[in-house]
């Protein structure tokens, strides 16, 4: 079926007025936005528009009951100017399997691969090239009813738009294992990036703050006994530089595509990977005798965000300095090789829109 995009092009580009050596994550909007509406059972009407507000009504039911889903993922260019989706179809359906557990329609594979195309190859030269960035891509779709009850909405929206960001390479973070507060336990909503599971997740974080952390280890909801994820990136403990714990995909953790990266070029690299349930005495202890040799959370954001410490029960757990970090720095540059083109792509992740 080909799929017909109308492109409604905006009169005046704003590319002159952005800094491309000094972006503001997250604050910096490129021209365009792709929009398709589900209405009548069906999507209809895809288009390309100026990036800009939307009108709608204060009874849209996404506001009031939370029908709101999000993707993430990133384009580069590689050496020849041409644009590069990293891994595009993982981000199609996890979308969709966020839309199934939230009652919402899936959006077909193939209307969400030609809109993301034509954006991002309009949008071609919003690809920043220095070192570290790259043009953040956010799909979502939401509710649109006009309509205030409880049940799932007949309307949507799904729309895409583009930040061009610069490299974001945090400070090593400090984190605090959370033994009052859940993200996710059995039977929710986990594994969706659902916007609802980030909305409650804010106030557990702000109080870790407070204490003096930057983000969050969550751990499950029955016992807190064993680790899940941090903030919005999966976590990887490394043993002796030679053996991987990461928690495995249990329902109440997002599957990331950065995860999946990272599982796979470390099983290449020779390091023996545990995709368990890995609990919070294990990692305290590995981290107090000094087996634990790195530890990082995996997002498409930053890639890898290290961990410097882990709070638990009152006590701070330092790891090793983060110019030693073998492993977390082989696999930031590796990831980011083969994103730009600069890397060998051995497993076939990167998509040229050429
Ligand atoms: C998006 C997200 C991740 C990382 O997923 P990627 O596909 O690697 O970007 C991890 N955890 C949570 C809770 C997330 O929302």
């Amino acid at each position: 079926m080909a799929i017909s995009i109308k492109i409604n092009k905006t009169q005046q580009s704003r590319i002159d007025q952005c800094d491309f050596e000094n972006i503001e994550f997250g604050k910096i909007f490129s021209d365009h936005m792709f929009k398709v509406d589900f209405m009548d059972g069906k999507w209809q009407n895809p288009q390309i528009l100026p990036y800009g507000p939307i009108l709608m009504a204060p009874s849209i039911s996404a506001l009031h009951y939370g029908q709101a889903i999000f993707e993430g993922m990133k384009a580069f260019k590689n050496p020849q100017g041409d644009a590069l989706l990293f891994r595009p179809m993982d981000n199609i359906v996890r979308l969709n399997e966020s839309a199934l557990r939230m009652g919402m329609p899936e959006i077909p594979e193939e209307l969400f691969m030609e809109g993301l195309s034509t954006l991002v190859s309009l949008e071609k030269d919003w690809i920043p090239t220095k070192e570290g960035s790259a043009l953040y891509l956010r799909p979502f779709m939401f509710a649109t009813d006009d309509f205030v009850g409880v049940r799932p909405s007949n309307n949507y929206s799904f729309i895409i738009f583009c930040c061009p960001v610069n490299s974001y390479y945090p400070k090593p973070i400090k984190v605090l294992v959370e033994e009052k507060f859940v993200r996710a336990s059995d039977g929710m909503a986990g594994f969706a990036k659902a916007a609802g599971n980030y909305g409650i997740s804010m106030l557990p974080t702000m109080e870790a703050k407070k204490k003096g952390y930057d983000q969050i280890i969550w751990t499950d909801g029955r016992t807190h006994e064993h680790v899940e994820e941090s903030g919005t990136t999966n976590l990887f403990f490394i043993i002796n530089d030679d053996t991987v714990w990461t928690p495995s995909l249990d329902g109440n953790i997002l599957r990331g595509v950065t995860r999946d990266s990272c599982i796979k070029l470390l099983k290449q690299r020779g390091l023996k990977i545990e995709e368990r349930r890995i609990s919070v005495s294990e990692v305290i202890e590995a981290a107090k005798s000094g087996a634990m040799t790195d530890c990082f959370g995996t997002g498409t954001a930053a890639i890898i965000a290290k961990i410097a410490g882990i709070g638990y029960k009152g006590v701070d757990y330092m790891l090793p300095d983060s110019e030693n970090r073998v492993i977390s720095n082989w696999i930031y540059k590796t990831m980011y090789g083969i994103q730009t083109g600069n890397h060998q792509d051995d497993f076939n992740w990167v998509v040229n829109l050429k």
